[in-house]
């Protein structure tokens, strides 16, 4: 009760000084109406770079530079080299292998026994060297006995083919045979069904073949490898055999 009384006594001071204004001509609305409030101005601040991360791609260099003596999964206990890759750090062309073999583990380069000199060959057929191309593998350490490379394994290294691709750049890859196909497209299709057409990875074009290891067995099939070739060829604007 007591606050009730409070509350009625200042409204009736409110009422008078409001009818006292209004006798003195005050635009007691104008008083009461909200005052505009200005836009807090915050100074623009200086923009801070918190991210130390190149903003590029990182080099072929700095690729190899971040493995350095890599252990980081168990194809390192049996290797005699890391076999990184070779070629154009600009090529246009990059080749896809599986991972290195007897001769390549022993040079600590790709493709270089039988298959590779194939592979030589076949980059020759399309006007190239091996100097324009780059070459790498999904795995950079020899599988024992040449098996396949185990799914952790791959886990593992594939990210560094990742940031191979990434320093390159190139406008075509090619993959050699099943397990780089597979791999690359992320798919268990056969790669009997994959070669043929160029397939889209990141934006980028891949064309998968089969692995001059396979041809070596089944030297049949070189045709069909010489058609998935001269794709790449047309795709990169390579003269065509007989066309100028
Ligand atoms: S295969 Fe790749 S991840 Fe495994 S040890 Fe060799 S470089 Fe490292």
């Amino acid at each position: 009760m007591k606050v009730s009384a409070e509350i009625q006594r200042v409204a009736q001071d409110v009422r008078d000084l409001v009818a006292w204004m209004q006798e003195e001509g005050v635009d007691t609305w104008k008083m009461l109406a909200p005052v505009p409030i200005e836009p807090l101005q915050v100074p623009a601040q200086a923009e801070t770079k918190t991210d130390i991360r190149p903003s590029g791609p990182l080099s072929l260099e700095q690729v190899r530079a971040e493995m350095g003596d890599c252990q980081r999964c168990p194809l390192a206990l049996g290797r005699t080299n890391l076999v990184f890759g070779v070629g154009n750090p600009n090529a246009d062309l990059m080749f896809v292998g599986e991972g290195p073999g007897a001769d390549e583990d022993l040079q600590g380069e790709p493709f270089v026994g039988k298959a590779g000199q194939l592979l030589t060959k076949m980059i020759g057929a399309m006007g190239l060297s091996r100097d324009q191309v780059y070459i790498a593998n999904i795995v950079k350490c020899r599988p024992p006995n040449n098996r396949n490379p185990a799914p952790d394994e791959i886990t593992t290294c594939r990210p560094f083919l990742d940031l191979q691709i990434a320093a390159i750049a190139p406008k075509v890859i090619c993959a050699l045979g099943k397990f780089s196909a597979q791999t690359l497209l992320n798919t268990q299709t056969r790669i009997s069904d994959l070669r043929g057409q160029f397939h889209d990875w990141n934006g980028l074009k891949v064309l998968p073949t089969f692995h001059p290891a396979y041809l070596l067995r089944n030297p049949s099939e070189k045709k069909r490898v010489w058609e998935d070739l001269q794709l790449i060829m047309a795709e990169l604007g390579l003269a065509l055999p007989g066309k100028k």
